[in-house]
């Protein structure tokens, strides 16, 4: 049985130890020592990371015997592991999760005392670090209750001690969760504000923690998502969004204040500005539609406007349909219209009194562009491939010749 080094001190960093036996677990090498300041992964805390003898340590779990085994990427021999070996630390990793675990104590003990929410759930990632609460409506300013106590017990530096109590003494203190595991329970005592049974890693004085900060509350069925950070993060957190607002205000020119209202501003100013370009691009449309049909070539009895749009002009295939329906309304009307770009697009349409069908005259002009597309007798459209000005007038000349040929 290994002896757990991190129990009797968390602040140990590197220590001294013995090879006890050398394991495989998923094709990789490991070690079982015959003491470890290495934390397993296990109450909702990660493994630690580190080195020993040099070689880095990219895993430490506990198996179903109780073997604490540190995991290697590489391959090692026995070799490497001449008596005594020296384990190191990753200790920022190690100092953060100790900060967030002891910070986590703190404000699911504030939470139940705020807003009587029990913590169900805790998540101690890479990304984010979550507590889960027992009820769904959570209110601001409970939650802020809660950050301003969290943050006084951090203030007030109080002493944390873990420890495993006799029976005796256990009976004598009131937890706040009852606990999970069985067999000898540790317990993790906040002087003067909480205790809890915890087999995780914290700091001896809750003003190593730092900063406790909520980040966001998620509602989750009948739970509570808490973010929060404590300590270097909580500091990277205020830096980043520090930077993101004294960004957006100096392009806004607002005071952080004000940045609501400014955005809010700038949407309402967007929304005013689209609907005037609607109605302006939709009479334009329909002079445009005019000047066409004024500019159409007569074939009998018949008006042809044949037109191909560059993509340039501001028209879209949206316009196009507007513009094709506009024109075959006016009467006795073909009308061929094309947009070239990356998806080229053909619309054929004419007036509901001619007998002219544009949907195989279509056939014909998406042979030219090799496009897709059909349509009925009085509308057809089509395209979807990359098309020039040329080619799509090319395409729009074959229609035409199909649509007259008879
Ligand atoms: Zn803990």
């Amino acid at each position: 049985m290994t002896r757990k080094l991190y129990y009797e001190d968390a602040y140990i960093r590197t220590f001294e130890a013995r090879v006890l036996e050398l394991r495989r677990v998923d094709g990789k090498s490991a070690v079982v020592l015959d003491q470890t300041a290495f934390y397993p992964t296990g109450g909702g805390q990660p493994n630690d990371r580190g080195e020993i003898n040099g070689i880095p340590v990219t895993d430490v779990v506990k198996q179903e015997d109780e073997a604490i085994l540190h995991v290697f990427d590489c391959e090692v021999s026995p070799a490497r592991f001449g008596a005594p070996v020296t384990g190191k630390l990753d200790w920022q990793r190690r100092f953060d999760h100790m900060q967030h675990h002891t910070g986590q104590h703190i404000l699911s003990a504030a939470f139940e005392e705020v807003a009587g929410a029990r913590t169900v759930g805790f998540h101690l990632g890479v990304e984010s670090v979550t507590i889960d609460l027992d009820k769904p409506h959570i209110k601001d300013a409970d939650c802020e209750a809660a950050e301003e106590i969290a943050n006084r017990v951090v203030f007030h530096n109080l002493p944390v001690r873990a420890w495993f109590p006799g029976d005796e003494e256990l009976a004598e203190i009131t937890l706040r969760k009852e606990p999970a595991v069985e067999g000898r329970l540790r317990v993790v005592r906040i002087e003067g504000f909480d205790a809890a049974a915890c087999g995780g890693t914290h700091v001896c004085r809750t003003g190593e923690i730092g900063q406790i900060k909520v980040l966001k509350l998620e509602r989750r069925g009948d739970k509570t998502r808490v973010e929060f950070r404590c300590g270097r993060r909580a500091l990277h957190d205020y830096r980043q969004k520090n930077y993101a607002v004294n960004t957006l205000t100096a392009m806004l020119t607002v005071g952080a204040w004000e940045l609501d209202a400014a955005v809010e501003r700038l949407q309402e100013e967007l929304k005013a500005a689209r609907s005037a370009f609607n109605r302006a691009h939709g009479a334009l449309l329909h002079y445009e539609g005019e000047a066409m049909l004024r500019e159409a070539v007569r074939r009998g009895a018949v008006r042809v406007v044949r037109r191909v749009f560059t993509g340039d002009d501001g028209y879209d295939a949206g316009d196009l349909n507007k513009l094709a329906a506009q024109l075959a309304a006016a009467g006795d009307v073909v009308v061929l219209l094309g947009l070239a770009g990356a998806k080229a697009q053909l619309v054929l349409t004419r007036s509901e009194d001619l007998p002219h069908n544009v949907a195989s005259a279509l056939k014909r002009g998406l042979a030219v562009i090799d496009g897709r597309g059909g349509g009925r007798p009085g509308y057809a459209a089509g395209g979807g491939v990359s098309a020039s000005p040329a080619q799509v007038e090319a395409a729009l000349c074959a229609a035409e010749q199909a649509l007259f040929e008879a």
